[in-house]
């Protein structure tokens, strides 16, 4: 077989293409993976959209939570060998040199590349990966499972660091989509105490299942007031939810000194109160997935049995359906395109 089907963005807002595609072949430096799963993450609905600022060239292949085995490696290829299980991430590729490279903060180089973005992802049946940055997948993880844990699992990883809250301390955790479940279950593994927040109950539900305390439905009653109440102020709030007003409800959700980070993504804005800001001594991050060394501390969270993504398997020819449903709120967990499927 020399043609793949892939899932392809030809234009942004509009469904994507479903098509047969050359294979492509390992350049220097690459290796070629025959994909079995893919998680879906709400970043791919962004691209398909040219949601944000800095846009993907259409046509392109979304897709960075891919898991497969190496098929073909490119010339001078030393980190990964064929036969094994490795997967792409939205950190495809960093300069190695720039200031932000050199001191560990690869997530922010300028010249990083996107997986699923600026190069072809993983909503094909194969794909190409830059070997240095290819994730390792560890031995004995299940390839559906795992894939969650490459964009979502490493990016609430990290997040969760970001807040600086402490075992024993409160954490807030807003949106309880891919993300938000899969940080409800890193924050009880690091001995945090969780509020999770959503707008629906079923993403409750969910929270409470991996391990939150208390649960807060953001429709029906205003969050802060509840969680000051219940908590005396969380130290610490990670944002995964997809509406801007997620983000300024919860400046005041945290006691004095709280850290609020953001991961999730919307396009907009919000209203930022300056006083309380300055007078309660907050702290307002942004948090962009991890480094290649927070992925292997995610997945090493994986596999000693503390991360368990809650996912349904769908096939490639229904991620036009996938999408509907995650915009509209539908999917719990995630949803892993899963390519043994016709
Ligand atoms: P998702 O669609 O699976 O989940 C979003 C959740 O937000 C849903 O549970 C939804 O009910 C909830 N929500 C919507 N409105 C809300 C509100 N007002 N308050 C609380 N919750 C609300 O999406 P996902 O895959 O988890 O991604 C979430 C966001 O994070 C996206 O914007 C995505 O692009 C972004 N993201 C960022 C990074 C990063 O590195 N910073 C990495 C991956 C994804
Ligand atoms: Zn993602
Ligand atoms: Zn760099």
């Amino acid at each position: 077989m020399s043609t793949m089907k892939a899932a392809v963005v030809e234009s942004f807002g509009k469904d994507l293409t479903v098509k047969d595609l050359p294979i492509p072949e390992p350049g220097p430096g690459q290796a070629l993976v025959k994909l079995i799963s893919t998680g879906v993450c709400h970043t791919d609905l962004h691209a398909r959209d040219g949601d944000w600022p800095v846009q993907p060239s259409p046509p392109f292949i979304p897709g960075h939570e891919g898991v497969g085995i190496v098929e073909k490696v490119g010339d001078g290829v030393t980190e990964v060998s064929v036969g094994q299980m490795v997967g792409n991430a939205w950190l495809s590729g960093a300069c190695g040199t720039c200031e932000y490279c050199r001191t560990g903060w690869e997530t922010l180089c300028e010249n990083q590349i996107n997986g699923g973005y600026a190069v072809d992802g993983s909503f094909g049946q194969y794909m190409l990966v830059d070997a240095k940055f290819a994730v390792i997948i560890p031995e004995g993880a299940d390839p559906y499972a795992v894939g969650p844990v490459l964009c979502a699992g490493v990016t609430v990883y990290k997040g969760l660091k970001q807040t600086e809250v402490r075992p024993g301390q409160w954490v807030v955790i807003s949106g309880i989509g891919g993300l938000g479940h899969i940080a409800v279950q890193y924050a009880v593994a690091m001995g945090m105490r969780v509020v999770a927040v959503d707008v629906a109950d079923d993403k409750l539900a969910l929270a409470q299942e991996h391990g939150a305390e208390v649960l807060v439905n953001a429709s029906v009653t205003e969050p802060a007031p509840e969680i000051l109440e219940k908590t005396g102020g969380a130290h610490g709030v990670l944002v995964t939810a997809v509406h801007p007003k997620a983000f300024g409800q919860a400046i005041h959700m945290t006691r004095r000194g709280g850290i609020i980070v953001f991961n999730g993504l919307p396009a907009g804005d919000f209203p930022a109160p300056i006083f309380d800001i300055v007078l309660k001594g907050l702290t307002i991050r942004g948090s962009i997935v991890g480094t290649r060394q927070d992925m292997v501390e995610a997945l090493d969270f994986y596999s000693r049995g503390f991360i368990h993504p809650t996912y349904t398997k769908r096939p490639l020819s229904e991620v036009n359906a996938v999408f509907d449903e995650m915009q509209h709120g539908k999917i719990s967990g995630r949803v892993v395109l899963d390519y043994s499927a016709s």
